[in-house]
């Protein structure tokens, strides 16, 4: 296990192309760090940077408190796992897994128990005689995730390893990986553009958007504490509803009804904001269909229903914003209804539409 530190690093290429900004980061022993954020905000150059793959253009990458910029990536006890497994197609499951201490020149008998540890860890001992064709997809993660594992190391990268598998098996070997991570305790750093992956694994997520990171934490301080509109509507399925207004008299016109903003703002805020330009967030799981106390109340055109089973998605109109609110599946409303839906005033975030940062509730 490894602690690793990340200060001010920047990932220029040599076309120019400045694809990582300043990305600050101290991750501790045995910590689960998963990367997220859209195609090309720079998740797989971090990584790549971290395993020694890409050299870092500035800044400062410590292993363990040592100064790594310049390690190779053997130097720097990493094992990676990518989108393609590359298993050796002519080797057997066991011979692929041996491969790494083979070449190390590890003695026949120390391979044999370790194989054999790992194959029973990841579920593949009925599996070991067998070719990479003969495996289904998730059973060729588990080898390329086990071949991984199999060198002790210290740190653990993986860049969208599940992409290549359907939706079920994406599930199972989710919580299999974390399964792995608990028993192995090695760092990981995990690359996703999933949110739903970093939300299920990560002990932290760090969200990245064009090079920059725009917030660290906790699944759950992503969740309930984001810290701009960006990562508001990236973490949450579906995402936080956003309507555009602004401050007139301590109140903004949303959705056709005059919304008191003391409810939820400071006097301080109030008067900061006055006469700018904000967005009332909600999420689709934060409203309560029907009229409740505390709260701020609205009246819908029902478009479409989904039902997904645990909940119905319901897109709504109020006047020109399209929304969804996501509801129990008893109580479904009819299409084409009008219905009444509460944002209780704990629910509710607000955004300074200049910065698109969060407006701090009182
Ligand atoms: P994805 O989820 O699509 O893999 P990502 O977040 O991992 O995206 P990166 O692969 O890190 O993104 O790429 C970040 C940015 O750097 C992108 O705009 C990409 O086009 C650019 N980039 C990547 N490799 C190079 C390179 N060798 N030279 C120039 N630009 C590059």
């Amino acid at each position: 296990m490894a602690y690793l530190s990340l200060q001010g690093i920047n990932k220029i290429y040599p076309n120019g192309f400045h694809a990582v900004h300043d990305f600050n980061l101290e991750i501790e022993q045995g910590e689960f760090i998963c990367l997220v954020g859209p195609s090309g905000c720079g998740k797989s150059t971090t990584l790549r940077m971290i395993a020694g793959l890409e050299n870092i253009s500035k800044g400062e990458f410590l292993i363990d408190g040592v100064r790594a910029n310049e390690m190779g990536p053997r130097e720097r006890e990493i094992a990676m796992v990518f989108q393609s497994y590359a298993l050796y197609p002519h080797m057997s499951v066991y011979d692929n897994l041996a491969f790494g201490l083979t070449l190390q020149g590890v003695d026949d008998d120390i391979i044999e128990e370790k194989v054999n540890n790992i194959a029973r860890i990841l579920g593949l001992t009925d599996y070991l005689d067998r070719k990479p064709r003969a495996l289904s997809g998730g059973q060729r993660q588990r080898v390329a995730v086990g071949r991984a594992i199999i060198r002790k190391v210290g740190v653990f990268l993986m860049d969208e390893p599940l992409s290549n598998l359907d939706a079920k098996q994406r599930v199972t070997m989710r919580s299999e990986i974390t399964d792995i991570h608990r028993k192995v305790g090695s760092t990981t750093i995990y690359v996703t553009h999933d949110q739903t992956e970093a939300m299920t694994m990560a002990d932290r997520i760090v969200v990245m958007k064009d090079g920059y990171i725009q917030q660290v934490g906790t699944p759950f301080d992503l969740y309930f504490n984001p810290v701009n509109m960006f990562v508001a509507g990236f973490i949450g399925e579906p995402p936080m509803n956003f309507v555009n207004c602004s401050v007139e008299n301590g109140c903004i016109e949303a959705l056709g009804s005059n919304v008191a903003l003391n409810n939820i703002l400071s006097d301080d805020m109030l008067g900061k904001y006055e006469g700018k330009p904000v967005a009332l967030g909600f999420r689709p799981e934060g409203i309560v269909l029907g009229e409740v106390k505390n709260a701020y109340v609205f009246s819908a055109e029902v478009v479409l229903t989904e039902l997904l089973g645990d909940n119905t998605n319901v897109y709504v109109n109020v006047g020109e914003s399209s929304l969804i609110l996501k509801v129990d599946p008893h109580d479904t409303p009819k299409l084409d209804s009008t219905i009444t839906f509460s944002v209780p005033y704990e629910n509710a975030y607000l955004f300074d539409l200049d910065t698109e940062l969060v407006i701090e509730k009182k």
